[in-house]
């Protein structure tokens, strides 16, 4: 369980200058794993503080299960933390650190709060350090540690921070893994703030994508990447990011016509439609790497290849056209590096338009 709802959360600093995060509206349901992502200084901090109540927000109310408790201290809050630097008691045993916050509880029995850190640490695995001091752990255990001691809490909902920005690649995407599993077992809400869209991506059932202090799209991994609502969201989601072109709408004997410094695109039915009923003359032409298509001959246009990089089972095929650096993905090694050009079929019916202001058309 553990529903969370923000509503109109607004919260400054220095009296107003600096606009931490404004108008966030976040409705989530029981159980549910919600990410926040977005560039560093975007407000993911700040939101989250604000829900936890280490910050008092300028306006809005947090509720957490249907009860608003904006007015309440965080103790009272039926949430437990776990924040980017692992902070762990050095003098006290693992089994005193996950045991810290329930000792505070004077109204549970010893024997309930013994089992609780029992069972949070199999669940963990790390069993066998619980008679350990932390500096005898590795960096992935510490973490399993802070992880535990806001599980044996039994909160209404979980709040992490960047719990994994301090561990190695390979330990961070286990403990991805480990942490969905341990959630999707304890069945708890948890609210995951990280700044790196592929953690988003893959941890999410809910994506809450933010920047510059606002909300700029709330949805599941598939609508955001598939769907993005704005530019930012198009940009900033999906590795390598897509390609944007600016070009300029023309009619042509053939129809709408996208054309840039280096090629013309024909425009579906639909954003033929689109464009002539708003009367755009500009549009930024968005579209995924996995969706430049390159061809032995023919295609919209011919690029220039300047670099392969392997990704594993797929290639990422950097290339340029009229000085413009554009991303293709192919399969594996289907693209030779001695080739010195390409020709590009772009795929038009999964591609996005986007007007000046980087707001979707179509
Ligand atoms: P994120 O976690 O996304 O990196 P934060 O929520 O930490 O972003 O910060 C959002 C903005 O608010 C930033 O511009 C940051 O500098 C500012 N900010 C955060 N906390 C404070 C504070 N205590 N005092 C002043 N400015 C702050
Ligand atoms: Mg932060």
């Amino acid at each position: 369980e553990g529903q969370i709802r923000i509503e109109n959360l607004r919260k400054t600093f220095d009296n107003g200058e600096i606009i931490a995060c404004d108008d966030v509206n976040i409705k989530t349901e029981g159980g549910e794993f919600v990410v926040l992502v977005g560039p560093s200084g975007c407000g993911k901090t700040t939101t989250l503080r604000c829900i936890a109540g280490l910050e008092e927000p300028d306006e809005g109310k947090i509720l957490v299960d249907g009860e608003d408790v904006t007015g309440k201290k965080s103790k009272d809050r039926d949430l437990a933390f776990v924040f980017q630097s692992i902070a762990l008691f050095p003098h006290m045993t693992v089994r005193k650190n996950m045991r810290f916050g329930l000792d505070m509880k004077t109204d549970l029995p010893k024997s309930e709060k013994n089992q609780r850190v029992e069972e949070a640490a199999e669940t963990l695995g790390i069993e066998e350090t619980l008679d350990r001091k932390p500096s005898a752990l590795s960096g992935g255990q510490q973490q399993r540690v802070s992880l535990g001691r806001a599980m044996v809490m039994e909160p209404a909902a979980f709040l992490l921070d960047e719990p994994f920005s301090a561990l190695d690649a390979n330990l961070r995407d286990h403990m991805r893994v480990e942490v969905k599993k341990i959630q999707r077992r304890l069945d708890t809400a948890m609210v995951f703030v990280t700044h790196d869209q592929e953690e988003a991506m893959t941890l999410g059932d809910k994506i809450v994508v933010m920047d510059d202090g606002y909300v700029q799209q709330i949805g599941t991994p598939y609508d955001i990447y598939n769907e993005p609502k704005n530019r930012f969201v198009a940009d900033f989601i999906g590795s390598p990011s897509p390609n944007l072109i600016d070009c300029t709408v023309e009619e042509t004997s053939e129809g709408v016509a996208f054309v840039s410094d280096f090629c013309t695109i024909p425009a579906t039915d639909e954003q033929a439609e689109a464009v002539r009923e708003r009367g755009d003359e500009t549009v930024v032409y968005g579209v995924r790497p996995e969706y430049l298509n390159i061809r032995e001959e023919g295609g919209h246009f011919v690029a220039q290849l300047d670099v392969i990089e392997p990704l594993g089972d797929r290639d990422a095929v950097h290339i340029s056209s009229g000085g413009t650096p554009l991303s293709a993905v192919t399969p594996q090694g289907e693209v030779s590096k001695d080739r010195e050009t390409v020709n590009v079929q772009i795929r038009t019916d999964e591609s996005w338009l986007f007007d000046e202001e980087g707001d979707r058309i179509v």
